[in-house]
């Protein structure tokens, strides 16, 4: 008894990195406040009955469960994993899975409110949802990986399901751990249920340009808003933050547009060239040698000096809470592409509303991603694939349409494109409620 209680322990949060999360959010509320603040000013605009406006404050249901592994050496590991549905009433739950030092319950709510919003503004047939594991792939070996992804999906089961919840990759999470989920779930129903989780690889049901689908949702909005700016593409200046899936992907394809990528950052920094970076040679790079910092052909920046850097178009596709009423004044971009979820803090809205810089908000800008899981979803349920060219135009469409009526709801109440979309998301998910009415 005595070795088995020595030989178990709770996996607990470095210091350094709670530090960092508890600043970050504590200096301008946690970004289920954040996000929150965003629907308040929305729904008083749109009058929403206080009834509903309860009903929409509150996630439908969260899960804490704890995830137990055997590591490597034979030690035993207790992870703590979230799974937070916030909406289902336009149809069955649809979010990420991330697996992150930084996840909290606090995160995984305003994520998932973010998915009911998003799916609602490009009006996917979803609700929202999110999860989490409180782990860092990097200090784990496949093996373990794996284990803390069944056990996970195995602890969330009941809620999973093609009609009822549909994960789908989000921070530190990729096809490999999606093919882990979508197998133990089929495992437990005894036969095999593509369906049940998005972002998988193509060959188990997986849609072509699912990959690039969130940095593709990026581009399109991006040429939007600078025609509606009546900017030039060709030259317009980029800086990207983040190099994971979003952000290398918008910044590969902002270049094949035509545009001028200035500086590119991981977590290790940046590199800056006012000339244009070659995106392709930093995927080599990063390929090989994982991090960006020692990348040789430019000046090396941190993250916060990325954002600050004089450029068109400065696209955040890292994490939340970047842009804060302490940075929010020094920014000199003119249009802002959110490809991550949260980046900029309602503090900073203000400053940037100000300002006058164009801010194309997260729950469109980076809806892609969802968008294409929906395709994925339904070539699964139909058992029928689409060519990838088909999969672009359908993206492309549903991106500048509603790229398209987000602006018109924001000009017509003089409201930024932020609250502009909120309205748009929170009117379209209030009118299902009306129509259900009260289940009691
Ligand atoms: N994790 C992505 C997001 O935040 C994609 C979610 C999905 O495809 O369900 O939008």
């Amino acid at each position: 008894m005595g070795k088995m209680l020595s030989n178990t322990r709770t996996y607990r949060v470095p210091p350094l990195i709670k530090q960092d999360r508890d600043r970050r959010f504590a200096a301008e509320g946690n970004p289920f406040e954040a996000m929150m603040s965003r629907f308040d000013e929305a729904a008083t605009r749109l009058n929403l009955e206080p009834g509903l406006y309860k009903v929409l404050r509150a996630p439908e249901k969260q899960i804490i469960v704890s995830v137990p592994i055997a590591r490597d050496n034979g030690e035993i590991e207790v992870f703590t994993g979230f799974r937070v549905l916030h909406n289902t009433s336009r149809g069955p739950a649809k979010g990420g899975i991330r697996f992150d030092m930084a996840v909290s319950l606090d995160e995984v709510k305003a994520l998932a409110a973010w998915m009911t919003w998003k799916c609602a503004v490009v009006n996917l047939p979803f609700g929202g949802a999110k999860g989490g594991v409180i782990c860092d792939p990097a200090l784990m070996s496949d093996r373990e990986l794996e284990k803390v992804t069944r056990r996970y999906t195995s602890a969330i089961i009941d809620t999973l399901g093609p009609e009822s919840d549909v994960p789908a990759p989000d921070v530190n999470t990729n096809e490999r751990v999606m093919a882990w989920i979508m197998d133990t779930y089929s495992m437990h129903k005894r036969h095999t249920v593509t369906g049940v989780v998005t972002g998988k690889p193509i060959a188990m049901g997986g849609s072509l340009g699912r990959k690039d689908a969130t940095g593709r949702g990026c581009l399109v909005v991006t040429l939007a808003a600078l025609a509606k700016k009546k900017m030039k593409v060709k030259g317009a200046t980029v800086a990207v933050q983040g190099f994971g899936n979003v952000g290398s992907t918008a910044a590969r394809l902002m270049s094949e547009a035509g545009m001028t990528i200035v500086a590119v950052s991981d977590k290790s920094g940046g590199v800056y060239n006012p000339k244009g970076l070659d995106i392709k040679d930093c995927l080599k790079w990063t390929g090989e040698k994982k991090f960006l910092d020692a990348y040789p052909k430019g000046k090396h920046i941190t993250n916060e000096e990325l954002l600050e850097l004089k450029c068109d178009v400065l696209v955040p596709a890292a994490l939340e809470n970047v842009i804060t009423s302490q940075n929010a004044d020094n920014i000199k971009a003119r249009i802002i592409c959110e490809g991550a979820n949260g980046p900029t803090t309602a503090q900073a809205d203000a400053i940037l509303d100000k300002k006058g810089v164009y801010v194309i908000p997260d729950i469109l800008a980076n809806a892609g991603g969802v968008t294409v899981s929906y395709f994925e979803w339904v070539q699964d349920r139909g058992g029928y694939f689409w060519d990838e060219k088909t999969v672009n135009e359908r993206l492309e469409k549903i991106m500048k349409d509603s790229f398209a009526e987000v602006a018109a709801m924001s000009d017509e109440h003089d409201v930024s494109m932020r609250i502009g979309a909120y309205m748009l998301a929170i009117s379209r998910v209030a009118a299902m409620h009306r129509m259900r009415g009260l289940y009691a």
